[in-house]
């Protein structure tokens, strides 16, 4: 058991986030010294190792890393990190003071490994093509729909099982929301650089709310400056000709295909009610339509895989050859039923994930991908990262906004963000709508005012 106690319960609940990183939940006894009176603790519970009320958050981050560092003979590729957007500081300190320095903080300060410094410093240069060409009328548009056919079961997203009676009176609200962000950004002279429908599973919706949703979309929000616009096809089952064909005609140049794994079992265990043959097969009528812009999602640390069964799904979706392949690593997230299955499940998992990341970063260069953006979540299974890896020039412009939180991002539907960008304070004011759908579509005209406040 390893026993720490920190000044505050705030402290408490910053420095367990990296403690678990290090041992599992059920070894680690935390306690604040703001709640308790640890002289009753000594000789009874053991040795506390001391977090000092003194310093700042970063030096107890320090304290406690060498600390477990030492006692468990482990080190951590991100080190004292446990933000979500490494790459994000990585770039304020290089446009405050340069690549050196960047490398220097984040090596020394934080403790980050050689191998993720160098990830973070090309995701830096491949970023700044896009970034340098920014306008400032220029927004993001975000349209989440959020139902799916099945629920997987790591899911935490706003995601409900799909069923039309739902989706109908769900498309009544979104549409409205539509309407009103179209006259918000023609009274703020906003355009829309890149628009992302999202999820949940857009491509769950029957054709014809389907076909309502894109020509909503491309009719309202869609305009001469746009430079992308994507549609999550996540589901190979939900992916058809039609719905194919409704994304061309409405203008749309990129979809999102997530096979998640090529291994039957694995697709079996998390939920997801297809094969990979439907998945090569979606990625044969894609092809066949002629989009060029396709990006794949894998998942590292699924349940019962090991690193072979990675590599074999990445040499797969490597051959259907896609523009994008984003490698996610598995969140275990509260709201999951794996984490309700398996607590010490992400811990677990830490050295398998690691040596699929690794092989990751091998044979996607090989193949001639570069990373574009990452990010990081909570609960991820070794406390790793999210890589977006595209085609030199395939970079999608949505999800480096979105990461690096550099420029507006309208979002719409149920469990949408909003999320204003002031470039002169370099600060984002959010502005969220509820997340279930149900309390959406009863409070729309409430959803619409906060935005009107919000922008105000
Ligand atoms: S496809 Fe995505 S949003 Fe839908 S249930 Fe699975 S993880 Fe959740």
């Amino acid at each position: 058991m390893f026993r720490i106690s920190v000044p505050t319960e705030k402290d408490k609940y910053d420095l367990a986030e990296l403690a678990r990183m290090f041992v599992p939940a059920s070894q680690l006894d935390m306690i604040s010294r703001e709640s308790m009176d640890v002289s009753e603790l000594m000789g009874s519970a053991g040795e506390y190792f001391k977090i000092p009320s003194a310093g700042l958050k970063n030096d107890h981050k320090r304290l406690l890393y060498e600390y477990l560092s030492e006692a468990t003979g482990k080190t951590l590729d991100w080190g004292i990190l446990t933000g979500v957007r490494p790459s994000k500081l990585y770039r304020y300190i290089c446009d405050q003071r340069g690549k050196e320095d960047a490398d220097r903080e984040l090596r020394e300060g934080y403790y980050v490994s050689e191998e993720k410094l160098g990830l973070v410093s090309r995701i830096y240069d491949v970023q700044s093509t896009v970034r340098r060409d920014s306008d400032p009328n220029a927004i993001g548009v975000y349209v989440g729909i959020p139902f799916c056919p099945t629920r997987c079961v790591y899911c935490a997203f706003t995601s409900n099982k799909i069923s039309r009676p739902a989706a109908e009176k769900y498309m009544g609200a979104l549409l409205k929301e539509i309407a009103f962000t179209a006259d918000l950004m023609k009274e703020k002279n906003w355009r829309a650089e890149s628009i992302y429908i999202g999820g949940g599973t857009p491509t769950s919706l029957d054709d014809d709310h389907f076909e309502a949703l894109l020509s909503a979309v491309r009719e309202k929000l869609y305009s001469a400056g746009t430079k992308e616009f994507t549609v999550e096809a996540g589901r190979p089952d939900t992916i058809t000709e039609n719905k194919l064909a409704l994304i061309k005609q409405y203008g749309g140049d990129r979809i999102s295909i997530n096979p998640q794994s090529m291994k039957q079992e694995t697709l079996d265990a998390i939920g997801r009610s297809h094969t990979p043959d439907q998945i090569l097969e979606a990625f044969r009528m894609a092809k066949e339509k002629g989009f060029e812009r396709i990006n794949a999602d894998l998942i590292t640390g699924l349940p019962g895989e090991g690193p072979l069964d990675f590599v074999n799904s990445l040499e797969t979706i490597i051959a259907q050859d896609p523009a994008n392949i984003t490698v996610h690593t598995l969140a275990v997230k509260r709201a999951s039923r794996l984490i309700e299955e398996d607590p010490d499940y992400a811990y677990r998992q830490g050295e398998t994930v690691r040596e699929m990341l690794r092989a990751a970063s091998e044979m996607l260069p090989a193949a001639g991908y570069e990373p574009y953006y990452m990010y990081r979540q909570k609960h991820m299974a070794g406390n790793f990262e999210n890589v977006g890896w595209c085609r030199p020039g395939t970079a999608n412009i949505y999800n480096i906004r979105i990461m690096e939180e550099d420029q507006t991002i309208l979002a719409l539907g149920a469990g949408g963000i909003s999320k204003i960008y002031y470039p002169s304070e370099d600060r984002l004011e959010r502005i969220p709508n509820v997340s279930n759908y149900e309390i959406y579509i009863e409070r729309i005209d409430e959803m619409l005012e906060r935005k009107r406040k919000g922008t105000a």
